[in-house]
């Protein structure tokens, strides 16, 4: 929704345990952006334990174009940032990380080069990740094993830092999934996107809220939740076992009738046995993540719940 007089620009920043960098982020985004055009800032506090609601208050209460959301709760940073752009009442949408690992003074630059294209939206892509070895490692493995199960390329060299153009904005909007994932729903949109070549910094403050857990949940449910294609490598191992057994079955009987030999085969024929048994319980395993995935679509629950605002316009 735009009305007039709203900003040309709306940066949406979700906010879990950073509430050191807020005051020099606010800083940084005021001294790269209030001479070239005019903006809205919305922290999406997401249920964070830390005084980042406290901070974001004091902030705003000088600064109209501070705005704050608080979700009753911890809901995931996707789901915060659906609640920011929600919010949003930009022409733009730029959403980025709290830590300062994505720095304000790429917004103007990212800013230029959108409104000189034809694109709907100018992504960041960090030319060198300063992340550690295992987690560069990590999310690389992870995007391959991504493409193979669900068909869909990722670069890896790219996060939720970007501007969006109101189009795919109210487009995400339209999607009310329970497993976000931002970035994911910009690429299903379709609309043509240019890159933006960064430098991620190094996080100023803290570190990163993402356990190992949290990352392996949140990629677990990116690929069930993108793509039925593991249900289809599933059927497909299925078949072609049951077209082995089939063979190694008439094989038999071919070697009974006219050679009267039997294959003294115990050791082989538990081996299979088990073989068989497990994959038939990983289907089942597989399908059941599914089904759970369905039911807790089918729910329609809010994506997120709002607890407080401030300079709501
Ligand atoms: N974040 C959030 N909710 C969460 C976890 C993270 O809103 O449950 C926000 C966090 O405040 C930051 C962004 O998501 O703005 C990225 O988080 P972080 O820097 O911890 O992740 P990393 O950079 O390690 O991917
Ligand atoms: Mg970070």
């Amino acid at each position: 929704m735009i009305h007039s007089g709203s900003p040309k620009l709306s940066i949406v920043i979700p906010l879990y345990r950073s509430e050191e960098s807020i005051p020099e982020l606010v800083e940084r985004l005021f001294s790269s952006l209030s001479a070239k055009i005019s903006f809205e800032i919305i922290f999406v506090d997401d249920g964070s334990p830390d005084q980042s609601w406290d901070i974001v208050s004091n902030l705003s209460e000088s600064t109209p174009e501070i705005r704050g959301i608080r979700l009753s709760r911890n809901f995931g940073q996707h789901n915060a940032i659906s609640a920011g752009i929600d919010a949003a009442t930009g022409q733009f949408v730029a959403v980025m990380d709290a830590d300062l690992q994505d720095a304000p003074e790429d917004l103007p630059p990212m800013f230029d080069s959108l409104v000189n294209s034809n694109a709907f939206a100018v992504i960041a892509r960090r030319a060198k990740r300063v992340d550690s070895k295992a987690k560069k490692m990590g999310s690389k493995l992870f995007w391959h094993l991504y493409k193979l199960l669900t068909g869909v390329n990722v670069d890896s060299n790219i996060g939720n830092f970007g501007i969006y153009s109101r189009e795919i904005i109210d487009s995400v909007l339209l999607m009310k999934e329970q497993h976000r994932a931002f970035g994911l729903f910009v690429a299903w949109t379709g609309f043509p996107i240019i890159y933006f070549d960064v430098e991620r910094s190094p996080r100023a403050y803290g570190k990163s809220s993402y356990s190992l857990r949290k990352l392996l949940n949140l990629g677990a449910s990116g690929i069930i939740s993108y793509s039925d294609r593991l249900l289809k490598i599933n059927a497909l191992v299925g078949i072609v076992l049951a077209f082995l057994a089939l063979i190694a079955g008439i094989g038999e009987i071919i070697a009974w009738f006219f050679f009267s030999a039997v294959t003294p085969g115990w050791t082989s024929l538990i081996v299979v046995m088990l073989f068989s048994t497990g994959l038939i319980l990983t289907g089942l395993g597989i399908l059941g993540i599914y089904v759970s995935q369905v039911f807790e679509e089918s729910k329609k629950r809010p994506i997120y719940l709002v607890r407080d605002e401030i300079n709501k316009p």
